[in-house]
């Protein structure tokens, strides 16, 4: 290790900034949040810099760096372009021990600047020791994008109770079991929320609990998206990688099953048109049995849970039992195939509106209210439509829908295997029916499918 990590404490203690120009003032922006006192010395200094300089209670020097200017600082970084400054300014701090910052040229450096993750009071540097400082920020956008932004007021959460819970277990062993179920169950995903009272409340009693070191069962209804695993929230891949049960339908895509928690036990419950391995009662049933077990049940939907999903009917049984549960949302499938298909949704010149519409009734029958479909500024999506698809087209048109307008089926939406087939309201039934159609599928149809042409995704290949 070249570079011994340590967080300095620079709440009003002052520090030189030399240069004036954006680096110094990006410089700046990060000794402001760390609470520091800024004195600032360049001949010529950026207008930003000059309001936050002063803004933070600084002090400006236009003229230029003398050795003098080093008294009663802690800490110097220099930000100047010109390599002479740089160099005198580093000799000059190593004389006198203080420890120096120059940007850019490590050489020159007693103490280099991490890239920051910052969820404080949470923060996490990274450093290459001035070797990679792009690898070093590629590693940032990889914490950024999997450290949920609310783990700053989780961590500010656990500190109110540090004490509480000291007190409460003697044993340290004990005391990080403690922290552990707390700050991966319900607790965590309250205060993520921003729910702090229920957080509260849900905290103080499992430290009351004798059993406080075991945690209580929960279920997360999660939305998994269209196909491409890509296109997961943070939420639902964290929230997979942390359940111990995963209750999944055909739907949900193999490479996403990929993301689920190693020994996370799995359990199929359907379904295939007309072909569930359990009914909807059991399903909701058993995601209770396994709550009150005391698991973590993950409930993995396609698409978004709410849209078509069912997902109303599986939490009002959990809700009746006061089982804690969570519903993440994730990309319904429409959203996810217009985009892949360059079909936008809304278009000014040609739809106002978008309508989701089942084509797959409750009883079987497909019968909608199809006055209301049919006029020309609105797209409709058809979700479940390709046993109904004649029918559908058929019905369209016999309340007055214009035979010509444009109509596309989307097969396995956003996956490697997807494809559009485009027609229009007449003749799309008889196109598909020369073809072999593999469900997943979705029906769009209005103006905007004829933009596919135009908008599909151009790979540079042609
Ligand atoms: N909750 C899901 C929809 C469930 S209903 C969502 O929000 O997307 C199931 C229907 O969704 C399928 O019959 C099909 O019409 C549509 N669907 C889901 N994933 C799809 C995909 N990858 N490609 C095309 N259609 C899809």
């Amino acid at each position: 290790m070249d570079y011994l990590p340590l967080f300095f404490d620079l709440r009003r203690q002052w520090v030189l900034l030399v240069g004036g120009g954006t680096v110094a003032l990006r410089k700046a922006w990060l000794l402001q949040k760390a609470g520091a006192l800024i004195k600032l010395v360049a001949p010529q200094v950026n207008p930003e810099l000059v309001r936050l300089v002063r803004e933070s209670g600084g002090i400006l020097l236009l003229e230029p760096y003398r050795a003098d200017l080093l008294q009663d600082v802690v800490l110097v970084i220099s930000a100047t372009d010109q390599a002479d400054i740089n160099r005198q300014v580093s000799g000059d701090c190593r004389a006198r021990n203080l420890p120096v910052n120059v940007v850019d040229s490590p050489e020159l450096c007693s103490v280099i600047m991490p890239a920051i993750v910052d969820r404080s009071p949470l923060v996490i540097g990274i450093s290459s020791g001035g070797e990679a400082p792009v690898l070093a920020r590629i590693v940032r956008a990889q914490l950024e994008s999997t450290i949920p932004a609310a783990y700053g007021r989780l961590a500010a959460f656990a500190s109110r109770f540090r004490q509480a819970v000291k007190q409460r277990f003697t044993d340290g062993e004990q005391r990080r079991r403690f922290w552990e179920g707390a700050l991966s169950g319900p607790v965590r995903e309250l205060v993520f929320a921003g729910d702090t009272s229920a957080a509260e409340k849900h905290f103080l009693s499992q430290l009351n609990d004798d059993n406080a070191t075991r945690t209580s069962g929960e279920v997360y209804l999660v939305g998994a998206g269209p196909g491409d695993p890509d296109l997961l929230t943070f939420k639902a891949l964290r929230l997979m990688q942390q359940a111990e049960v995963v209750l999944y339908d055909r739907l949900v895509s193999e490479p996403i099953m990929d993301l689920v928690r190693r020994d996370a036990e799995r359990i199929y419950v359907g379904k295939k048109r007309a072909e569930h391995a359990l009914e909807q009662t059991e399903i909701n049933q058993l995601l209770v049995d396994l709550a009150l077990q005391g698991k973590r049940v993950l409930r993995l939907k396609g698409g978004d849970p709410f849209i078509f999903g069912r997902g109303g009917e599986e939490i009002e049984l959990l809700a009746q039992h006061r089982i804690p549960f969570l519903v993440v949302p994730g990309i319904t499938a429409a959203s996810g195939c217009a985009c892949y298909a360059g079909i936008p949704l809304t278009h000014r010149d040609f739809a106002q509106s978008v309508r989701f519409v089942t084509g797959h009734l409750k009883n079987d029958t497909c019968d909608l209210s199809w006055h209301e479909l049919v006029s020309d500024d609105q797209t409709l999506v058809f979700y479940m439509g390709l046993a109904g698809l004649h029918h559908i087209c058929q019905q369209l048109i016999a309340h007055g829908k214009r035979p010509t307008t444009p109509a596309a089926l989307i097969e396995r939406g956003t996956t490697l295997q997807q494809q559009v087939h485009v027609a229009d309201l007449a003749s799309l039934p008889d196109y598909v029916a020369q073809r072999e159609i593999h469900a997943p599928t979705l029906l769009i149809i209005g103006g905007v499918v004829s933009l596919h042409e135009k908008l599909k995704w151009f790979s540079g290949a042609e």
